[in-house]
């Protein structure tokens, strides 16, 4: 897996223009079964795929942290909003919570989250592969098949699929 992600970012490099290419063309006109497609082809390469063995997520990117995902956080280290804010997160660029640093604080050693229960709704969902309206993230698919494994396989599988 290591030098699988060691290399992720360059072929996402090379498949860059070719993706950019194909989620125009699929927003302009997404086939009628694209959602039942996506479930498919998310949970053929889930099989597959061992997150425990990447966390590549985890460690080079991090969520953004809900004000839910904030209170629900924050109590179940008994702590204050507030408090959990100022010692966990920063405010980006464009407003929204995000941690103060990756790799994640709650990622442990072994791969496993520390907080997995109540993890923030952008942690459970990524990569959004299983999404209704998958054509609409096309964008935010570029960037993640650089990040995850399992993105670039699907989308990979995905263009086989459709074309
Ligand atoms: S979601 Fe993707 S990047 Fe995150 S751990 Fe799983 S395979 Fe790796
Ligand atoms: S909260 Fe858990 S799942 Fe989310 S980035 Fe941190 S370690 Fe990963």
């Amino acid at each position: 897996m290591d030098e699988l992600l060691r290399e992720l970012p360059e072929k996402a490099k090379d498949k860059h223009t070719e993706n950019k290419k194909f989620f125009n063309k699929l927003k302009k006109k997404p086939p009628k079964k694209l959602d039942y497609i996506m479930q498919e082809l998310h949970e053929e390469e889930f099989e597959q795929t061992d997150c425990l063995t990447c966390a590549n997520c985890c460690k080079t990117t991090g969520p953004l942290f809900t004000d839910k995902d904030v209170s629900r956080i924050a109590k179940h280290f008994k702590m204050k909003d507030h408090q959990f804010i100022s010692q966990f997160l920063r405010v980006d660029e464009d407003n929204d919570y995000v941690l103060q640093s990756v790799p994640c604080t709650f990622l442990g050693t072994d791969n496993y989250c520390s907080i997995y229960d109540v993890r923030p709704k952008a942690c459970r969902e990524f990569p959004h592969t299983d999404r209704k309206k998958f054509h609409q993230i096309g964008n935010l698919t570029l960037k993640n098949v650089a990040i995850c494994p399992a993105a670039f396989n699907i989308v990979e599988k995905m263009k086989q699929r459709l074309q």
